[in-house]
Order: C-alpha cells, then structure tokens, then sequence
C-alpha cells in the first residue's frame, strides 16, 4: 500500500489522517506524543548498540497539536503545544505501531 496523504486534521484529542485511497485513520494525540520517534525521546544505541531510554517529562502542553507538515510523501512531522517537534512519524513507523494497516 502506498500511503498518499489527501488531509489532516485534528478532531478533539485525535489525528484524522485521510489517504487518497479512502483510508482513514484516527490517532490518539497521547498515544502518538509518547510514541514520539525522535532521539531525545526514544534514545540513541550508544557504541554497544545499547538503547538506554531516556526518561521524558510531558507539561501540560505536551499532547495538544499545533501543527502538522508532510514530509517527502513518506511521513508527517507534529508540532507539540511544549514546543517538540523533533519527531518524523513515517508512515511505516504508524504501521509497525498498528496505526495504519500493514502494506
Ligand atoms: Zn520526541
């Protein structure tokens, strides 16, 4: 399946995704911060290939959306109410999370 994104939006504390195939998917905002792929969130294997993952701190901003942008048709970037916005969320990312159907 190939993910071609038609429209995003943000409907209450969720992401409505729209694909130009008719999918639709409907990701929990909560859900899609602490899942944030970024290196400060997720951690960086050190020289032993270790991941030590670090412990994130989520302010009352932190699960609202301010904004969104595509990236080369294969992800979307979120732009947090704290000011994240360091996480690419590919669309095979949502999919190993279960949020998009598998290809
Ligand atoms: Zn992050």
């Amino acid at each position: 399946m190939t993910f071609i994104l038609e429209n995003a939006t943000v409907i209450g504390s969720e992401l409505a995704l729209s694909f130009s195939d008719g999918l639709e998917a409907y990701l929990a905002l909560p859900m899609l911060r602490r899942a944030c792929p970024c290196a400060a969130c997720q951690g960086e294997p050190d020289a032993m290939g270790r991941v030590l993952r670090p412990v994130v701190e989520h302010g009352a901003q932190a699960f609202t959306l301010q904004k969104f942008e595509t990236v080369g048709g294969y992800a979307i970037q979120l732009f947090w109410g704290d000011g994240h916005s360091t996480g690419i969320y590919s669309y095979a990312y949502l999919q190993k999370l279960g949020e998009l159907p598998p290809a």
